[in-house]
């Protein structure tokens, strides 16, 4: 029974959707399972692994069910046992991937379960789900959480792989997206250059299986990344790719609000209109004591308000630092008059629309770019790992703010001194153009997803095969 139908008569499709570990993935689709059950009538079930790897993921999940129920439901995915330490030090969001994607054959009685018209699942796992999907008969898509500049490199990077291995140069170079630009060496992901590096194997896998997915969701949009989009969708990048659904941004998950408006956003309140620098580098890596001393020193320097997340664990469970210690003595006070500093979770949603965020400086995850599309906020791009510098590229392309090169990983080019950090605070915070140039990247957002709009119209479509199917 893959589909119901509506008062209006029209059928339901029941859309499974399997995100993968850490906020990155599962905020998207927190997002996708939204918009799919809200404006475009669809009934859908989130499958969920517990425990989740962090607390934000569990508390996301709770909230999500709360808010979005009855429309969305929740489907346990259980986990085939599966012995970590065959993979010493490897990161904890990594090996829950690992596992999920070794649990694969499990989903089979879950989809037959659920009778679902069709099952999005998430990048990370697509190579293991795709044949399960097939031989249940359930069509199955694969939602990219990243950019569409780096779903060409997923799809492109085996035959890069097989080209390099044919000629026998060793290593990965600059890779050419055909039909798209170049990624220089420089921004491939560092895992990448490793062959034999967990994620490099379950990348070039899943690039190679995307080929069989019946669509890819892609949470960008069309006037954002033309180049890669186009590309993708006439088979430049990958002749025999299958249609691309450019749905983004994926708009926020309106949570019930909270009794008390949290402190952030109180301060928030107290400062004047596109005034403060918020700072974040995301759920789920830290940066080097080293590095978090300079960023310091450049956010005081600036002379600039701002709202500073400061993370120092990979999973958010293990963080017992002080804000003191980590900073230096008097920091905190000496900045006490124009700056918020916290270790807590934020709703990056809100600060983000709110009036009185005037710069971001990202590390430029994929959801956290999206937000800045969506709310007209402009970057400055500080790529730390992953997909990141891959990112920061699209942001400085399509107008979204400013991203200096040399900003980078962690070590290899060495610390980024806070007086590098504060001159270019200073001279973007002061640049109009800027400022123009983000708010035309939010206008064309807010037309994409509209009703009619580009993003509007690639779901529908989506939507109408999945009724079809
Ligand atoms: N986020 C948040 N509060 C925080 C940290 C992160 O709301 O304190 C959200 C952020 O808005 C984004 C997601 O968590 O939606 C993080 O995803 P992203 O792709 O930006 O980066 P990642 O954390 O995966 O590196
Ligand atoms: N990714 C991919 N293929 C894979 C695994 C990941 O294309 O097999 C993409 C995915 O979109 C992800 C990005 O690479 O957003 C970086 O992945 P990673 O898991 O390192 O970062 P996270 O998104 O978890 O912060």
């Amino acid at each position: 029974m893959p589909t119901s139908g509506d008062h209006t008569g029209a059928t339901r499709p029941h859309v499974v959707l399997l995100p993968s570990a850490g906020m990155g993935h599962l905020v998207p689709f927190g997002r996708l399972a939204v918009a799919l059950s809200g404006a475009h009538g669809c009934d859908v079930s989130v499958a969920a692994v517990l425990p989740t790897v962090s607390s934000a993921e569990s508390n996301h999940l709770d909230a999500l069910f709360a808010a979005a129920s009855p429309g969305v439901r929740r489907l346990d995915f259980p986990l085939a046992p599966f012995d970590e330490s065959q993979f010493p030090n490897a990161d904890p969001f990594f090996l829950r991937f690992e596992a999920m994607r070794r649990s694969a054959p499990l989903l089979g009685p879950l989809l037959a379960g659920a009778g679902a018209s069709a099952l999005v699942t998430d990048i990370v796992l697509a190579s293991v789900v795709l044949p399960v999907a097939r031989e249940h008969g359930v069509p199955c898509y694969v939602l990219f959480t990243s950019s569409a500049a780096m779903l060409s490199l997923c799809a492109h990077f085996p035959a890069h792989v097989d080209a390099n291995a044919a000629a026998g140069r060793a290593g990965v170079g600059d890779v050419d997206l055909p039909g798209v630009y170049r990624v220089p060496k420089s921004s491939v992901p560092q895992a990448l250059h490793d062959p034999k590096h967990l994620f490099t194997q379950q990348f070039v896998a899943n690039g190679r299986g995307l080929v069989h997915a019946d669509g890819v969701l892609v949470n960008t949009f069309d006037a954002f990344e033309p180049e890669a989009i186009t590309a993708l969708r006439e088979g430049k990048v990958e002749p025999n790719f299958p249609p691309v659904f450019a749905v983004g941004p994926l708009l926020l998950v309106k949570f019930p609000p909270a009794k008390e408006p949290a402190g952030y956003m109180r301060w928030l309140d107290a400062q004047p209109a596109r005034s403060v620098v918020y700072v974040s580098f995301g759920s789920r890596k830290a940066i080097s004591p080293e590095q978090l001393r300079e960023l310091a020193a450049g956010l005081e320097a600036s002379g600039h308000r701002f709202l500073w997340v400061v993370k120092t664990t990979v999973v958010d469970r293990d963080d017992a630092a002080e804000l003191g210690d980590l900073l230096g003595d008097g920091f905190l006070e000496r900045v006490e008059e124009r700056a918020l500093v916290t270790k807590g979770w934020v709703e990056q949603e809100e600060i983000l629309q709110h009036g009185s965020v005037g710069l971001f400086i990202s590390h430029c995850g994929w959801n956290s770019v999206t937000e800045a599309t969506a709310f007209g906020v402009p970057v400055l791009a500080w790529p730390r790992f992953g997909d990141q510098r891959v990112n920061a590229a699209v942001v400085a392309r399509g107008g979204l703010g400013a991203w200096e090169e040399r900003w980078s990983w962690d070590g290899e080019e060495g610390l980024v001194s806070g007086e590098e950090v504060a001159g270019k605070i200073k001279a973007v915070m002061a640049d109009e153009t800027v400022m123009k140039k983000t708010a035309g990247v939010r206008d064309a957002a807010a037309a994409a997803t509209a009703n009619g709009g580009t993003s509007y119209r690639s779901l529908a479509e989506f939507v109408g095969r999945c009724r079809d199917a």
